[in-house]
């Protein structure tokens, strides 16, 4: 259900990733250790969308299915295990348990501000209510479609169901 294209989402999550993760590699000398770690947390955590797509239809990977975001639609839920606010302050507190051990700490610094960088421009990009990128508030939802896209946005996913025949 993307309001912008798909590649100009992934590029725009790509480039902020890279971005952030230099300035904490800069920040401690380890830059190639900063961008890597970045990347990942900033852009593989949307990796999440493909375990989605695996626990909805099992090994029978359609890569259309997948960019059309059917995992989502057939299922009537939104699990998407990564994008969570929760795991930032957990982060943080291991990044200051290893605050010795620098590329401990880069790593998980990284991993930290490239999340958070993602799941900010997700809430813009998708105008989606932070609250929505809480694994705790997605939970006490069930993670039902219904109870966690808005009224419009829900119409939205509907009528793409419908277009796909589901
Ligand atoms: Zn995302």
């Amino acid at each position: 259900m993307p309001l912008i294209p798909l590649p100009l989402h992934l590029f725009i999550h790509f480039s902020l990733a890279a971005l952030i993760g230099y300035l904490v590699g800069r920040r401690f000398n380890r830059i190639c250790l900063g961008i890597a770690f970045g990347i990942i947390g900033g852009f593989f955590i949307d990796l999440d969308h493909v375990l989605e797509y695996f626990l909805v239809y099992g090994f029978h990977f359609d890569l259309i299915y997948f960019l059309e975001g059917r995992q989502f639609l057939s299922s009537d839920k939104i699990h998407i295990w990564f994008h969570a606010w929760e795991y930032l302050p957990v982060l943080l507190l291991l990044s200051w348990f290893w605050r010795r051990q620098k590329a401990v700490l880069v790593i998980l610094l990284a991993l930290t501000a490239g999340a958070f960088v993602h799941l900010v421009s997700d809430c813009l990009i998708n105008q989606y209510p932070p609250r929505n990128y809480s694994l705790i508030y997605r939970y006490m939802h069930d993670f039902s479609a219904q109870e966690l896209l808005s009224p419009e946005q829900y119409q939205k996913y509907i009528r793409d169901r419908q277009y796909f025949g589901m």
